[in-house]
């Protein structure tokens, strides 16, 4: 029987931000988790182990077809583990396992708007060689060479993701030229965690492809541009249902109570962002609002006309590690449900029709404006978050 490849993914160790780390596993074709070998990697290149004891241990907990690849080619979604099979201290999902599993009764659902900046080089994609794009105003959602640039990566994303089985269900321009959202949603957890991460290093991946990176630094322009976040949507069951809008409004009193504590897992950096300004309210301050795209959490108009419904926190940054999400739970004292890992085997082929190379070439940093995020820091500590 013919063999197939497994790409096994994982969360590294990095701070403040972890990033995806992934290698490749040729396996017998596989129908379940159980069908999955676990494997090890060296700990000690991805922050999590020091050179003398370095082995750690990958356990694939979620599996998706791999829409790049071959017919029965897998995405594998690993738990890093110790030697010993404990839990290693940078698997934050072996805990939201345990907060979706204890919060399960509430139903939670998460939708969650990824936002995202392409660089080409050393610069956003489609920003000129020297001086600034016009300013903002006709980006979001525009059309045409002259307002969007990257269309093509969206597009074979959102395709990718979708062979994959991922819950996408959108996409859009954002404010900023070059930079894009995509959301996954409404589903519980821990899929939600999963499906993002798995979606995050589909574009990454699929960013090889036309020499385009991605980064999720919540600011990557500094001045009087969008800073790029991960607003997320969220109802239980109770809110969901008759009256809800009251229960909405008693966990406005609770996330405001503890503010500070979120922020602390909203992502580093974030303070770039939550000015004020730019569609954010400012971190150091807790607001709620209808319809009110400034606040740090919206009300949709909808939710209060109908009394019930989801409220949309305003506050992640992009780079957000969402393995952080079920410390919501905890602190307002709602979260979560599990649900059943699925992988849909449909037939499938490969995703990308023509391996183009857009403008790879990397520019020279000297016409970078000193005001904008170094070329190191954009391509190698900020990218691929
Ligand atoms: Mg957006």
């Amino acid at each position: 029987m013919a063999k197939i490849t497994a790409e096994y993914i994982w969360i590294d160790g990095q701070k403040p931000t972890a990033k995806l780390r992934s290698k490749t596993k040729i396996i017998d074709p596989a129908k379940s988790l159980a069908d999955i070998p676990e494997w090890g990697y060296d700990g000690s290149s991805t922050e999590q182990a020091t050179g003398h004891f370095s082995d750690l241990l990958l356990r694939p907990v979620k599996m998706v077809p791999d829409p790049l690849h071959r017919e029965g080619d897998l995405l594998v979604l690993c738990e890093v583990l110790m030697p010993d099979g404990t839990v290693h201290p940078s698997n934050t999902r072996a805990f939201l396992r345990q907060v979706a599993e204890r919060y399960k009764e509430q139903e939670a659902w998460f939708g969650i708007e990824q936002e995202y900046t392409f660089f080409d080089g050393n610069r956003p994609l489609g920003w000129p060689d020297h001086g600034f794009p016009a300013p903002q105003g006709g980006y979001y959602c525009g059309v045409g060479a002259d307002e969007v640039f990257g269309r093509d990566v969206v597009e074979a994303h959102a395709d990718a993701c979708m062979r994959a089985g991922i819950h996408i269900v959108g996409t859009n321009a954002e404010v900023m030229p070059g930079q894009w959202e995509f959301q996954v949603g409404a589903i519980t957890a821990p899929d939600i965690a999963d499906e993002l991460w798995l979606a995050r290093w589909l574009l990454y991946r699929i960013g090889e492809e036309f020499g385009i990176s991605a980064t999720l630094y919540p600011k990557p322009v500094k001045g009087d541009w969008n800073g790029a976040g991960a607003h997320t949507n969220f109802s239980t069951k109770a809110m969901r249902a008759e009256g809800g809008i009251k229960v909405i409004e008693e966990a406005m009193k609770k996330l405001e109570r503890r503010h500070d504590e979120h922020i602390k897992v909203y992502g580093a950096h974030n303070e770039e962002r939550l000015t004020g300004l730019h569609e954010t309210a400012p971190i150091h301050a807790f607001r709620y609002g209808v319809s009110d795209r400034g606040a740090s959490v919206r009300i949709p108009m909808a939710t209060t006309k109908e009394g019930r419904g989801y409220f949309e926190d305003r506050r992640p940054a992009a780079s957000r590690a969402d393995r952080a999400a079920p410390r919501w739970g905890l602190l307002a004292s709602w979260s979560f449900s599990s649900r059943s890992s699925q992988f849909p085997m449909t037939s499938r082929s490969t995703v990308i029709p023509s391996k183009r190379r857009w403008r790879s070439s990397c520019r020279s940093s000297s016409s970078w404006p000193a005001s904008w995020p170094s070329r190191a820091s954009s391509r190698c500590c900020t990218r691929r978050r």
